[in-house]
């Protein structure tokens, strides 16, 4: 098997600034170099004591439409695209400093976040990177929705291969569409970073009528109505499709890991996600003791 590679934190710090979607707060984030083994951890600098947040599938609450972890009551949220931009542009230890519980929607994508994080570069550390090794096949949810994580083969042997299968029925407003990536910082930024979060207009005038993200408008997401993209134009046929990659791999960054393996999705959400990233954090835990006891 191939050596792990090397860990990275981010060379200098990068900001970004937004609000969030569903308090409409204005929030900054801060991306701040870390040690090595310390993984990516949240700080609520809003709060008094600064407390954090480790960025842990077992601190997960499961939630509607988006990823929330809770740590010694601190809560962080909507947390998904920070975590796949992270995890995208290849950073094993970063501390994200926040000023307030929801990070920040920017334009629906990860693309603002992954640019400072490239334009900040990165630093290899001198430790190997954590890494999960699928060996044997993880199912979770089944046939019509759910996540398959599969032992890699062939060129991406020691890597990430994703895949994502959107289809919602022919009568959604939302296309059907297929995207599959083996993962790597340039791809990541080009290719899967932009995609932005969608969703029907029957949806958004529903969560507007419950009274949340009052100040959210069509050009800030894409909203499909019956004749497509409203007030709004794809970035890629597929963006949809991967922009789910997107979410998929924030959530799977919860593992606290490096991933091996092949990963198929059909229809998660981050729920679905979530509950995958936790068995591969499970998964990484056994090998660790196991590798201590042969030790
Ligand atoms: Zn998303």
């Amino acid at each position: 098997m191939t050596q792990a590679p090397l860990q990275k934190t981010i060379a200098h710090i990068a900001r970004v600034s937004g609000r969030g979607y569903w308090s409409g707060q204005p929030v900054t984030l801060s991306f701040l170099p870390a040690n090595p083994g310390d993984g990516i951890v949240f700080r609520r600098v809003d709060l008094p004591g600064r407390p954090i947040v480790p960025a842990l599938a077992e601190y997960r609450i499961e939630t509607n439409l988006r990823t929330k972890l809770v740590y010694q009551g601190t809560t962080v949220e909507m947390i998904e695209h920070v975590m796949a931009a992270l995890y995208g542009m290849g950073i094993d230890n970063c501390t994200v400093e926040c000023d307030a519980c929801e990070m920040p929607a920017m334009d629906g994508s990860a693309m603002e976040m992954a640019i400072a994080i490239d334009q900040a570069g990165t630093r290899t550390q001198a430790i190997r990177a954590k890494e999960v090794c699928v060996d044997s096949t993880l199912r979770i949810g089944d046939d019509r929705s759910g996540v398959e994580a599969i032992p890699a083969t062939g060129p991406c042997a020691s890597g990430l291969e994703l895949r994502y299968h959107l289809d919602f029925g022919p009568t959604s407003v939302i296309p059907s569409s297929t995207s599959s990536y083996v993962l790597t910082p340039s791809e990541f930024l080009a290719n899967i970073a932009p995609a932005r979060t969608f969703l029907s207009e029957h949806d958004a005038k529903e969560l507007q009528r419950m009274g949340v993200a009052q100040h959210v408008t069509y050009r800030d997401l894409i909203v499909f109505g019956n004749d497509g993209p409203i007030d709004n134009t794809l970035r890629f046929p597929d963006e949809c499709s991967r922009h789910k990659l997107l979410d998929l791999i924030g959530d799977l960054a919860l593992c606290g890991a490096r991933v091996r393996g092949t990963i198929i999705a059909r229809r998660s959400g981050h729920n679905l996600n979530g509950r995958m990233a936790e068995q591969l954090l499970n998964l990484h835990r056994a090998d660790q003791q196991h590798l201590s006891h042969v030790a």
